[in-house]
This record gives C-alpha cells, sequence and structure tokens, in this order.
C-alpha cells in the first residue's frame, strides 16, 4: 500500500490533487487543515490548543501537528494520502523515525507567479468547500457540485494572506523539498495546462515509482 505525502506553495492545488489521487488509489486522504477545523468545531484538547495559531494565520506548533497527525496514521494503517502535513523540518524527521514503512513525496512545481494569478481568481463553495475559479464560473454562482451553496472568493484568498502565507511556506516548508530530494523520495510535478493533466502525472509518476517527466 501507498504512502503519499503532498508537497507545494499555498495556493499549488495540493487539497485537490491529493484528494483525487486518493479517491484513485483507493486510500484515505487527510487534510491536516480540514481535521483541525473539525478539531476546533468540536472543542477537543487538539482544537483548543491550536485555535490561537489558527486565528493568527501561524502554523501550529510541532508537536501539535505531529501529535494529531500520527493519532490518524495509526487509524489508517493500510495506506494513506497527507496533504498538510509534515511543513516543517522538525515534523517530517519525526515521521521518519516514527514511521517504518517508506514514503512518496510528491512536490507540485508551480511559480510565484502563477499561485498570484491563481488565488486571485479561485472560488470556493461556503457550503461543500468545492473549488473553481472565475473563468470557469462567475462569482456569486451557485455550487456546481453541491447545488446549494455559493462560489465565492475565498476569505484567505487576497494578496496581504497570501504573501503571509507564502513567507511561512518559503521559511518553513520548503526546505523539505531538499531534505525528501537528498533521500530519493522527492517526485517533482511540473505545472501543466491543466488539473487533469497534473492529475494525469502525478497518478503516473506514482505508478513508475518515480518521476518519469
Ligand atoms: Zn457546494
Amino acid at each position: 500500500m501507498e504512502r503519499i505525502i503532498f508537497l507545494g506553495p499555498p495556493a499549488s492545488g495540493k487539497g485537490t490533487q491529493s484528494q483525487i489521487l486518493a479517491d484513485r488509489l483507493g486510500l484515505p486522504n487527510l487534510s491536516t487543515g480540514a481535521l483541525l477545523r473539525k478539531h476546533i468545531t468540536e472543542g477537543s484538547e487538539i482544537g483548543s490548543l491550536a485555535k490561537p495559531f489558527m486565528d493568527e494565520g501561524q502554523y501550529i506548533p510541532d508537536e501539535l501537528a505531529i501529535r494529531m497527525t500520527w493519532e490518524w496514521v495509526c487509524l489508517n494503517s493500510e495506506g494513506w494520502v497527507l496533504d498538510g502535513f509534515p511543513r516543517t523540518l522538525e515534523q517530517a524527521k519525526k515521521l521518519d523515525a516514527l514511521l517504518t514503512d517508506s514514503v512518496k513525496v510528491i512536490y507540485l512545481d508551480v511559480s510565484l507567479d502563477q499561485l498570484q494569478s491563481r488565488i486571485l481568481s479561485r472560488l470556493q463553495c461556503h457550503q461543500c468547500g468545492a473549488v473553481s475559479s472565475n473563468g470557469i464560473h462567475e462569482k456569486g454562482s451557485p455550487c456546481h457540485r453541491c447545488k446549494s451553496g455559493k462560489l465565492l472568493s475565498r476569505e484567505d484568498d487576497n494578496e496581504e494572506k497570501f504573501k503571509n502565507r507564502y513567507e511561512f511556506y518559503q521559511r518553513l516548508s520548503e526546505p523539505l523539498i531538499d531534505y525528501y530530494q537528498s533521500s530519493g523520495r522527492l517526485i517533482s510535478i511540473p505545472s501543466a495546462s491543466s488539473s487533469e493533466e497534473i492529475s494525469k502525472l502525478i497518478f503516473q509518476s506514482i505508478q513508475y515509482g518515480k518521476a518519469q517527466i
């Protein structure tokens, strides 16, 4: 069974692509962002510890991220796809120390220019979380998936917030690229013209075991 980690800057499409790959491989997919929001809604201990950091738009402490993710990983020992963990070198090293199985790392290589134009046009359903963009659907139109929600700009999709998230990524997450590259586990996926094309590249590279692109 595969154990796959998604790596990439904010708005690189990690959420969408990890879900597509997980569905295709029949594996559970963990979005740490969604799990965190669930913990906060339910008022769990993890949720109350994480909330102040989430409110400030910061990464939660390594220890907390590891604890939350490891709980989930232990419940899904047959294989998985992770989106949003590890986010720091410390988290990646800890995961390696805990895991006895090998992992593959999909890195979505998207340039800053591409990211910026993408976030400004991104729309998301406020009910089911489906993602679209201005070119495909009009802002405020009914959701193409659940039909009851509305497609709106994401709250964190303004330039100021994006810049903030990108700086966190550069400082804390970018070192992971080298970390996984130097241990031969990184599969780098170049930006392609469509989401479908990227899904295809990802699926092929997982099948071949190594990047063939
Ligand atoms: Zn919807």
